[in-house]
C-alpha cells in the first residue's frame, strides 16, 4: 500500500476551502480523510473515522479549543468540510474522570457542546479521538490490520509487526470504556505513534494531516507484508462443475430468505440480492472447513449491523437437481432463523431482557461451487452486506493464511449488534409499503410505464424498466435514481424476454411484481385488415403480455412467496371503438389472459388485475394527434382530454397510482380498474 498524498491536489483542497473560510488544518484533514475512505482496504461503508483538533472563535466570539471530528455515517470517501463537525473538547476531556456513562447522556453532553447546536451526531468513537493529545487522529479497520490482530496471539503479532511503535489495547466494545482503555494505554507508551485496538482496529497519531496518514499507509503495509511473508495454502475442497448458475439460483435464495408477516395475511418481509463470485469469494466458500470459518465470526465489530455475526451456508446448487436444493435451502435458512432467536433470546437475558429483537433473515449466503449473496432490505443496503462479506472473507482468509483468525466472543458480538449507537448509523428509517419487492416494468421508456416505474420506486420498491428503446428506458431509469436498472427488452422476441428477466434476477435476485404495460395501436376495418397487421398487433398486445408473464411466474414460482401480475389492458378490451379491432381485439384476450392467471395461480398466491384505462397523453395519444382529433370533433383539446362523465383529464400518474392500489390490496385478484373520468360505455359490465 502506498501513500496517495500529492501535494498538488492537498495545496488544491486549502485553496478551495480557503474561498469558504476553512483554514488549512481543517481542509487537510478533508483531504486525508478521503484518502483513507477511497480505499475499502481501508475503509469499507462508515468504517473509519478521523479527527483534527484546533481552536476556532464560537458564535460570540470567544476563542475556545475544539475537536473537529467525522459526523456519524458520513461517507468519508467523498466527505465536505460539512462533513465533521466541531465539539467544545475541555468538556470532553472532563469526562475522563467519570468510572462510566450511559450511553444517552454521553450523546447529550456530546450535542450540548457542540459548537453548531444543529449539527449532526459525532462519530460514535468521538470519544476516543477526545482523550487522545494529538493534533491529527486517524482511525480505520483495515482488512490486513484486523488478519494479523485477529488471532489468538494477536497482541504477539502487534509486536512483532510494528515493533512496539503502536501500543496494545485489549478488546473492549467501542464506545467509552474503550476509550478510557486506550488514553491509559497511550500514556504508559507516550512515545507510540498510533494504538492497535483488540479485534476492532488502527488508530494512528500525528502532529499534522500527512503524518497521521502516512502512518496509518505504513502500519497498514507492514501488516500486508507480513501476510505476504507467512502466507501458507488453505485447503479447497472439491468443486462440482455441473452447477446452476445465480440467475436460477438467487430466486430460491430469496424465497428462502423471506419471512411472512404474522400480521399481515399473505403479506411477506423480503429482501433484496446481491451476488459476488470473484476467485477470492470461490475460494472462501469451497473451503474444506468451511462451516468452521464462517462461523468463526465478524473481523469487527460494527460489521455485525450490516452483516449479522454469521453467514447462512447453503449446498452446491447441481444441475437438475435444484428442487433438493431449494428444499434444502429453505429448511437451512428457517434453522438460521432459529438459530437467531435463540441467540437473542440467550443475549438479551443477559442485559435484562431490555432489547427489541432484529428480524432474523441472514445477511449473507454463502452457496459452495457459485459465490456470495449479499442481503438487504434496499439494493443499496444488499451492496454494503456484500462489500462488507468480501472484506470478512479476505480478512478471515489471511488471517488463515497466517494462524488461525479469532473473532470477539458471542456476547460482545450481541452487545455490538444491539448498541443503539450502532443502529442509529443505519438511520432511521420509515418502512415504505413496498420496501424489499422487486417490479419489472414494460414499456417503461413511455408515459405510462416511466410514471408507474417512479410510483413504484417512491413506495419503496426496487425497479426494473424495461423498454424496446434501451435509450428511453436508461433516461427514465436515471430520473428515478441510482439503483433503477434499464434492461432492453422487445416483448414481440421470447428469446429477449428471457434474457431481460435473467437480468433482473442477477441484479436484484428475483421479481414480485409485472407491470405489463408495453402496447402500441393498429387500425383496420376488421372484415378487410391485412392478417399481417392484425397478427403484429396480436404478438405485441396478447402474446407479449403472455411472454413476460410467463417469465415473472417462473421466477415467483422459484422464490415461492406469492406475487403479483398487473395488466394494461385499456378500455379497447371492453368497449371497442370503430376501425381499431385490430389494437382491441388482441386487448380482449389480453384481459381473458388476465383472469385465466388469477385462477391458475391463485393458490400459490399469485395474484392477477388489470387497469382498463383510456386518452392518457403518451406515445400513443401523441400532441398531433389530440390537436386533430379535438379538431375533428368541433371541440378545444382541453374539452377533448377532459371528454368523460367527470370532465377531467386522466393522466398516466393516474393509471400509475391505480396499478400501485392493485399491487397492494393483497385480497384482490382478477380486478379491473377503470381510470378514464368515467365512460358508461367503457365501463365493466
Ligand atoms: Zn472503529
Amino acid at each position: 500500500m502506498k501513500s496517495a498524498w500529492i501535494e498538488r491536489d492537498a495545496e488544491a483542497t486549502v485553496a478551495c476551502g480557503a474561498k469558504s473560510g476553512i483554514d488549512r488544518d481543517l481542509a487537510l484533514r478533508v483531504y486525508t480523510t478521503r484518502l483513507l475512505g477511497r480505499d475499502p482496504k481501508l475503509v469499507l461503508h462508515g468504517g473509519g473515522n478521523t479527527s483534527l483538533k484546533t481552536r476556532m472563535r464560537d458564535r460570540f466570539g470567544d476563542e475556545v479549543e475544539v475537536l473537529w471530528v467525522k459526523s456519524s455515517g458520513v461517507d468519508m470517501a467523498t466527505i465536505e468540510p460539512e462533513g465533521l463537525v466541531a465539539v467544545r473538547l475541555a468538556p470532553m476531556r472532563k469526562l475522563r474522570a467519570l468510572n462510566a456513562i450511559d450511553d444517552g447522556e454521553l450523546v447529550g453532553i456530546e450535542r450540548a457542546n457542540l459548537v453548531d447546536p444543529a449539527a449532526p451526531n459525532p462519530s460514535v468513537e468521538m470519544i476516543l479521538h477526545a482523550f487522545l493529545p494529538h493534533k491529527f487522529v486517524d482511525h480505520t479497520h483495515a482488512t490486513a490490520v484486523l488478519s494479523v490482530i485477529d488471532q489468538p496471539d494477536g497482541e504477539k503479532n502487534c509486536t512483532d509487526i510494528f515493533g512496539g511503535r503502536l501500543a496494545f489495547v485489549p478488546y473492549l466494545m467501542p464506545g467509552f470504556g474503550l476509550a478510557k482503555t486506550a488514553i491509559e494505554v497511550f500514556e504508559r507508551a507516550l512515545q507510540c505513534e498510533g494504538l492497535i485496538l483488540s479485534k476492532h482496529g488502527i488508530v494512528t497519531l500525528g502532529e499534522t494531516a500527512r503524518e497521521a496518514y502516512e502512518r496509518m499507509i505504513e502500519m497498514v503495509s507492514r501488516a500486508e507484508a507480513f501476510i505476504a511473508r507467512n502466507r501458507k495454502g488453505v485447503a479447497v475442497a472439491y468443486a462440482s462443475r455441473n452447477l446452476a448458475g445465480e440467475a436460477q439460483v438467487a430466486p430460491i435464495v430469496r424465497g428462502a430468505c423471506s419471512e411472512k408477516n404474522a400480521a399481515v395475511e399473505g403479506a411477506w418481509r423480503r429482501l433484496i440480492l446481491e451476488f459476488r463470485g470473484g476467485e477470492a469469494v470461490l475460494n472462501f466458500v469451497n473451503a474444506k472447513d468451511l462451516d468452521r470459518l464462517a462461523h468463526a465470526g465478524v473481523i469487527t465489530p460494527d460489521h455485525t449491523i450490516r452483516t449479522k455475526n454469521w453467514p447462512l451456508i447453503l449446498s452446491a446448487p447441481e444441475n437438475g437437481k435444484l428442487d433438493d436444493f431449494a428444499r434444502a435451502a429453505r429448511e437451512r435458512a428457517c434453522q438460521f432463523a432459529g438459530h437467531y432467536h435463540d441467540y437473542f433470546a440467550r443475549h438479551n437475558k443477559r442485559v435484562g431482557g431490555i432489547k427489541h429483537a432484529l428480524d432474523p433473515l441472514p445477511r449473507v449466503v454463502l452457496v459452495p461451487g457459485l459465490g456470495l449473496f449479499g442481503l438487504g432490505r434496499t439494493k443499496q443496503d444488499a451492496v454494503v452486506g456484500a462489500d462488507i462479506a468480501e472484506a470478512w472473507i479476505e480478512g478471515v482468509s489471511d488471517a488463515e493464511a497466517i494462524g488461525r483468525f479469532e473473532s470477539i466472543s458471542e456476547a460482545d458480538m450481541f452487545d455490538c449488534e444491539y448498541w443503539p449507537l450502532e443502529q442509529a448509523k443505519l438511520g432511521a428509517r420509515t418502512e415504505l409499503p413496498l420496501a424489499g419487492q422487486i417490479v419489472a416494468v414494460t414499456g417503461a421508456g413511455g408515459a405510462i410505464g416511466a410514471a408507474t416505474a417512479k410510483t413504484f420506486a417512491a413506495a419503496g420498491a426496487e425497479v426494473a424498466l424495461l423498454d424496446v428503446n434501451f435509450s428511453a428506458a436508461a433516461q427514465q431509469a436515471e430520473r428515478i435514481g441510482a439503483t433503477a436498472l434499464p434492461v432492453a427488452c422487445d416483448v414481440t422476441d421470447a428469446e429477449s424476454v428471457r434474457t431481460a428477466f435473467d437480468k433482473i434476477v442477477k441484479n436484484f435476485g428475483g421479481v414480485d411484481i409485472a407491470v405489463s404495460n408495453a402496447g402500441a395501436a393498429w387500425q383496420g376495418r376488421i372484415g378487410e385488415v391485412d392478417d399481417d397487421v392484425l397478427r403484429k398487433s396480436f404478438e405485441l398486445n396478447f402474446y407479449g403480455h403472455q411472454r413476460v408473464a410467463q417469465a415473472a411466474v417462473k421466477i415467483m414460482l422459484a422464490q415461492g412467496t406469492g406475487g403479483c401480475l398487473l395488466f394494461n389492458i385499456s378500455k379497447q378490451a371492453v368497449n371497442p371503438g370503430p376501425n381499431f379491432g385490430p389494437y382491441g381485439i388482441p386487448k380482449a384476450a389480453a384481459l381473458a389472459l388476465m383472469r385465466q392467471y388469477a385462477l391458475d395461480y391463485g393458490s400459490d398466491g399469485i395474484r392477477a388485475n388489470a387497469v382498463n384505462a383510456d386518452r392518457i397523453r403518451s406515445g400513443l395519444l401523441t400532441p398531433d394527434l389530440i390537436a386533430s382529433r379535438a379538431k375533428a370533433r368541433g371541440v378545444s383539446e382541453k374539452d377533448y382530454m377532459g371528454g368523460n362523465l367527470l370532465q377531467r383529464e386522466v393522466t398516466a400518474d393516474d393509471v400509475a397510482q391505480a396499478f400501485l392500489h392493485q399491487a397492494l390490496k393483497l385480497k384482490t385478484t382478477a380486478d379491473v380498474t377503470t381510470v378514464d373520468g368515467g365512460n358508461i360505455a367503457a365501463a365493466m359490465r
